[in-house]
């Protein structure tokens, strides 16, 4: 009997952990550009100028029957399933999982894609900052997660900088009042100035327009959104709102059942948790629930609660908002050192269970 071909689209926390764990049993075929792997939730260090921590492609699937092309899904054919790739190879599935994460939205705002770095472009914003000739004003745009530790870090790595964070509702909004408040001391006590209720309508190279004034930036650094990539949309998987592939309770497309989707590229519903949002929080137990599926070792539906939230603050500081399972929030958060060094064991043993 020949062996299903597995294909897994995109080698980031869902991708790579998938195809780790389905290749200690079946043959997989693993297609994403990059050698070393991408570990996006310290994207804001390298911005900040801080060493990267990218483990190698091939040293994570060492062991593993996992063949890793190093290159980018170019089109998807899912009548005769074959993967069309930038170097105008093709490669055939028996079994796709797509993969293939999110990226900056522009939302169509004026000059933002033009004149602001997104957050994939973090080195060039490190490269920029290590080469002024003097300090100037940096804005970031975004008061989410990334937004909040990226002005954080950048203000503490470049304290001459004058670093504005702008958002167009609060920003850290949605956690507890404790939490909140311990992100706006922080940041302030960091030299950041916080501009809340501002939409940003256009970016300029003199700094930003907002709904309520202008503000000036030497550099703008974008994190206000993120949108799923739109190759599942392109090739005709059903796709919700937000262009995620809306997926069954065992992962796979609605539309196309032969095709999986995981991480910021799926919109999964988990009963009694809701609608999971875009997240490593979130991408990595679908990666090693599909990886434990692929390798027969379970066919139950996927299960999903969540725990905590949690920030890094600086090279010193962090914040662990505890939430209930459906990722509402609890009025506790650990703040200070204990903070930062739970972000960051959590952050390391992301690296250690890619395997
Ligand atoms: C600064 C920052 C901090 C963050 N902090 C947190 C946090 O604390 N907690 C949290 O839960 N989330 C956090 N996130 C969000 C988190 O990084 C994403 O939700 C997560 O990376 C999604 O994982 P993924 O595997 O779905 O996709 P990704 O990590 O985006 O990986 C996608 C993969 O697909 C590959 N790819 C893309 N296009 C192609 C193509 N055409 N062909 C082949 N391969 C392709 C990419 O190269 C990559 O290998 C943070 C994000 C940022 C930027």
């Amino acid at each position: 009997m020949t062996e299903k071909q597995i294909v897994v689209l995109g080698a980031g926390y869902a991708g790579l952990t998938a195809a780790t764990r389905a290749g200690k049993r079946g043959r997989v075929t693993l297609i994403a550009p990059e050698s070393r792997f991408l570990h996006r939730v310290r994207q804001h260090e390298t911005a900040a100028g801080h060493p990267e921590h990218r483990p190698a492609v091939a040293e994570v699937l060492r062991g593993r029957r996992v063949r890793h092309l190093p290159a980018r899904a170019s089109r998807l054919d899912l009548t005769v399933r074959k993967v069309f790739l930038d170097n105008g190879d093709a490669v055939a599935y028996d079994t796709l999982v797509y993969a293939l994460g999110s990226r900056t939205a522009w939302h169509g705002v004026p000059g933002a894609a033009d004149h602001a770095y997104g957050v994939e472009r973090a080195g060039e914003v490190a490269e920029r900052l290590r080469t002024a000739e003097r300090p100037g004003t940096l804005a970031v745009v975004g008061g989410g997660a990334t937004g909040i530790e990226l002005a954080a870090e950048l203000a503490e790595a470049h304290p001459g900088w004058k670093v504005r964070i702008v958002a167009a509702g609060q920003v850290g909004g949605w956690f507890s009042a404790k939490g909140r408040r311990h992100v706006h001391t922080v940041l302030r006590g960091l030299g950041a100035e916080i501009n809340e209720h501002r939409t940003v309508t256009a970016v300029g190279p003199e700094g930003l327009t907002t709904t309520a004034g202008r503000i000036p930036a030497d550099l703008v650094v974008w994190a206000a959104a993120m949108e799923p990539h739109p190759l599942a949309a392109e090739a005709g998987l059903t796709v919700g709102p937000t262009g995620r592939a809306v997926v069954d309770g065992h992962l796979r497309s609605v539309s196309h059942p032969d095709v999986y989707v995981i991480g910021d590229a799926a919109e999964v519903t988990v009963p009694g948790t809701g609608t999971l949002r875009m997240g490593c929080a979130t991408a990595q137990p679908m990666g090693r629930y599909l990886g434990n599926v692929l390798a027969g070792r379970t066919d139950k539906p996927f299960a999903f609660r969540y725990a905590v939230q949690c920030l890094s603050l600086g090279r010193r500081e962090g914040m662990v908002q505890l939430i209930h399972g459906d990722d509402s929030m609890r009025t506790s958060v650990l703040t200070g050192l204990t903070g930062r060094l739970i972000k960051t064991a959590i952050v390391n043993g992301v690296v250690m269970s890619l395997r």
